[in-house]
This record gives C-alpha cells, sequence and structure tokens, in this order.
C-alpha cells in the first residue's frame, strides 16, 4: 500500500505520514465548547476527524485519540474579554453552569451518535484538569513568557516573539496584529494588546473559579488543549486537528504555550477542516444562519425544505474535501440522499448478482485506486466517485452486460462495504434489504384498514390503530387525503 499523505498546515505542504512512535499515533483535536445545541457546523471537523481516526486505524496504527470538551474560560471575545460562555448561558437559563455543560454535551454526544461518529479514546474536560493548567503556568512563568498582572497571568508574547516565531501557522504578522486589536475592556492589563490569558482573575459575577498562587479565577481558554494534549499525549505527539477557524488565535497560543512549558514544538502534522458556509457566508448564529442538527433531522428550520437524515448530513460532508469549503444548499442535500441511496443500493444487490466462469471488471485495480485516494489526504470525493463507478459496474454485471465470478462478488462486498462502512462510516441504509421493503406495504394495508374506519365512522377502531402504532414508535399523520407514517 502507497504511503499516506497528509497535508500539514504548518508546513503548507502535502508530506509523508511518519507518527513518533509507530504503531501508535497521538490525535488530538479541540472539541465543541458546550453552550448550545450543537450545529452543522460541529459535525464538519468531527466527521472529517473520525474519518482519519478509522482510517488510520484500518491501515494498522493504534491511535490514542483525545478531543476536548471546553466547559470553562471560553470568552464571548477571543482578545480575552466579555463573560465566559457557559457561565452566560446558566444566568440565562437560571442553571448551574455545570447543567449546562452536561445539557449540551448530553446533545452532542447524542447528535455524534446519530452522525455515526466513534468516540474518541478520551474526552477530557477543562474544568477537570485545573492543577494541570496551572502547573503549566508556573512553567511559563518560571521560563520568564509570562507576567503577572492584577491576579491576571498573560502570556508574553512580544519577548517570546524575539527568539520564536509566533503566527507561524496562521501566517500572521506580530505588527498587523498590534494595529488590528481594538481596545476592549481588560486589555489596560496587558503589557500588548496581543498579549493572551493564561489565568484570568474572576470578576464577583463570575461564578465558575478556582483557587491560585496569583488569584481567584479561572483558565484562559488556550490552555486546556496545551495541558490536556501533554497530560494524554506527552510533549511530542503527532497529530492536532481542529478547525480552521481555531487557526488564529488558538491553534498560535497553543504552539507557544506548548513550546514554553515542553521546551520543544509538540505537535508534527497541523491538520484543519475549512468551514460550512450557507449561502456563501460563514454558519453562525449571528447570521441567523446557524442551523441546528437536531433540526435537520427533524426538518424544523425555515431553511429546510424537508428533515434529512443524520447520513444525509454525514454524505454530504463527505463528499466535499475536508480542506475545501463546502457550501449548503437544499438542492445539494437532496443530491446526496439521492447519491447515497444509490450506493447503498448497489451494495444491496452485490450479493445477489448473476455469477460467471470469468470476471470481466478489474477489482484490484479499483481497490488500489480507492485507497490511493484516501491516501492522498483524505481524499473523499475521489474516493466517493471510484465507489460510484463500481456502482455502475454493477449494474452492468446485473444486465448481463460484464460478469463476475461467486469468488470475486465476495471480495467485492468485502471491499465495497470496508470502503463505505468501516472507513467512510456510513450505516446502513435498510431500506432496500427484502425485509425493510415489507414495511411500508405492511403499513399501506393497515392505514388502509384505518381510512375505511374512519369512512364508516368507526373511530374506536381508527383510534385503536393509531394508539397501538404509537406504542412501537410509528407516528401516523392525518392528511387532506390519506394518511402518511413515520418513525418516532
Ligand atoms: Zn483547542
Amino acid at each position: 500500500m502507497s504511503e499516506f499523505i497528509v497535508y500539514n498546515t504548518l508546513t503548507r505542504r502535502k508530506e509523508i505520514f511518519e507518527p513518533i512512535h509507530p504503531p501508535f499515533v497521538g490525535l488530538y483535536v479541540c472539541g465543541p465548547t458546550v453552550y448550545g445545541d450543537a450545529h452543522l457546523g460541529h459535525a464538519r471537523p468531527a466527521i472529517t476527524f473520525d474519518l482519519l481516526f478509522r482510517y488510520l486505524r484500518h491501515i494498522g496504527y493504534k491511535v490514542r485519540y483525545v478531543r476536548n470538551i471546553t466547559d470553562v474560560g471560553h470568552l464571548e471575545n477571543d482578545a480575552d474579554a466579555g463573560r465566559d460562555k457557559v457561565a452566560a448561558r446558566a444566568l440565562l437559563e437560571q442553571v448551574e453552569p455545570m447543567e449546562v455543560v452536561q445539557r449540551y454535551s448530553d446533545n452532542y454526544h447524542h447528535n455524534m451518535d446519530q452522525l455515526n461518529i466513534l468516540k474518541p479514546s478520551i474526552e477530557p474536560r477543562a474544568s477537570g484538569h485545573i492543577p494541570e493548567q496551572q502547573e503549566m503556568i508556573a512553567k511559563i512563568l518560571s521560563e520568564g513568557f509570562a507576567y503577572i498582572s492584577n491576579g491576571s497571568v498573560y502570556f508574553d508574547v512580544e519577548k517570546y516573539s524575539i527568539s520564536h516565531h509566533y503566527g507561524k501557522l496562521s501566517g500572521r504578522i506580530l505588527e498587523d496584529l498590534q494595529s488590528a486589536t481594538r481596545d476592549l475592556d481588560g486589555q489596560e492589563e496587558k503589557r500588548n494588546p496581543f498579549d493572551f490569558a493564561l489565568w484570568k482573575k474572576a470578576l464577583p459575577e463570575h461564578i465558575m473559579r478556582w483557587n491560585s498562587p496569583w488569584s481567584i479565577g479561572f483558565p484562559g481558554w488556550h490552555l486546556e488543549c496545551s495541558a490536556m494534549s501533554t497530560k494524554y499525549l506527552g510533549e511530542e505527539f503527532d497529530i492536532h486537528g481542529g478547525g480552521m477557524d481555531l487557526l488564529f488565535p488558538h491553534h498560535e497560543c497553543e504552539i507557544a504555550q506548548s513550546r514554553i512549558a515542553n521546551g520543544k514544538d509538540s505537535v508534527r502534522y497541523w491538520m484543519h477542516n475549512n468551514m460550512i458556509t450557507i449561502n456563501g457566508q460563514k454558519m453562525g448564529k449571528s447570521l441567523g444562519n446557524g442551523i441546528l442538527l437536531d433540526q435537520f433531522f427533524t426538518g424544523s428550520h425555515a431553511l429546510l425544505e424537508k428533515p434529512y437524515d443524520p447520513m444525509t448530513i454525514r454524505f454530504f460532508i463527505l463528499q466535499a474535501h475536508y480542506r475545501s469549503t463546502l457550501d449548503f444548499s437544499n438542492e445539494a442535500l437532496q443530491a446526496s440522499e439521492k447519491g447515497f441511496a444509490r450506493l447503498m443500493k448497489s451494495i444491496t444487490m452485490l450479493p445477489g448478482l448473476p455469477t460467471a466462469d470469468k470476471t470481466t471488471i478489474d477489482i484490484g485495480a479499483w481497490s488500489s485506486n480507492c485507497y490511493q485516494a484516501l491516501n492522498d489526504d483524505l481524499n473523499t470525493p475521489v474516493l466517493i466517485a471510484h465507489l460510484f463507478d463500481m456502482s455502475k459496474q454493477i449494474n452492468l454485471i446485473a444486465d448481463g452486460r460484464e460478469s463476475i465470478t461467486s469468488e470475486d462478488i465476495k471480495i467485492l462486498v468485502q471491499h465495497f462495504r470496508q470502503f463505505a462502512f468501516d472507513i467512510l462510516g456510513l450505516i446502513e441504509d435498510t431500506q432496500f434489504s427484502p425485509d425493510n421493503q415489507l414495511l411500508p406495504k405492511v403499513m399501506e394495508m393497515i392505514l388502509q384498514v384505518r381510512q375505511d374506519a374512519k369512512k364508516n365512522k368507526d373511530f374506536a377502531l381508527s383510534d385503536h390503530i393509531r394508539n397501538e402504532l404509537g406504542k412501537i414508535g410509528i407516528v401516523v399523520k392525518d392528511r387532506k387525503e390519506g394518511a402518511d407514517w413515520e418513525r418516532k
């Protein structure tokens, strides 16, 4: 098998993946800040790094995948100003901050399960790692790259820049940052506006607070990822991932902190997924286009023409390369829905294909093309194009225009399922299996009986049918003409 190539955001080029301690791979991905329900923007990094996790394991690596949950320290403004996002939500909902964290972590996990995202190996929370973060602050202070100001501790970016390259990941230039940073609350504590908080002294209204040598306060947002990646993956590890929106300041700050605290560059490969746009604009609540995953699955958002299955969302995201932008539209999602159904139908058809004495299609070449696509920085659109090609071949076999041996059918089934299910993480849609084709027919019959009962004014029977179906998870919806049904 050819080598796995990844695009390293840090070096801005594709590199052959060589882990530090093969066959072990350390993978750290910035997870969600849990102060609201998960939206489409959460799905893309989750799916991108789930694919990476699956593929690395598939090609034989033992991966420790750490994806954190930010539950403290993420302020409303990236320049260390404003309220804590979780605390602000807690105030709004009149609950404990940790109730906010629990509720939205649960929602996030539920949505991730629906999208068939594998659970990370470790999912640490920032609030559970305050001592580790404090130790790191003490180290950075003792190295002379941070200063205490009014009970808060700030990283000294200017001093760091003398001996290190601040901005090497994001390509930002310090002078530009200086002029671009607006005057914000609390900025007067900093020597320079681009310095960032390692520890913030808590204002009286700030409810999440811990003792420290510097003040009663809380850690700066960027610090948790440096502290937790070091704790679980070591001072040097293989891959750090996240959305492109985290390049600056979050990941740039992580690099600087870890470099000083650990005395070395911590990350070998930086990988970033691009953003999802809606009508060309970045998705976000401020634009009023933040569509929640729950809304996609139920169709309850003004921009949505209908509900979309989690697998449609997953397939839609995988149809673009993770470093490309992806623009949302109903048309695009419906095209994905059809494409996904077509693939699944081929997989269902495969075992029942007519067999012959010889195989006229080249399964070996096809399979190696599929691997080549994955090895080229996880090129899923090309992989999916190969799957569609094979889909066409399968139809040609069914039509008798190509042929396959029974041995090769087994091989093809195994390979096709491996790419679609094990690696792309799609879940088999069983609507095409013979058993499930029965259900719509049976339902049609039952609803016809109910319709007749209503016509005969036997409402007891029609209600009984609806209630009994409800008990087994089928919801009947009366329409102007007849009725529809769906699974709860
Ligand atoms: Zn992070």
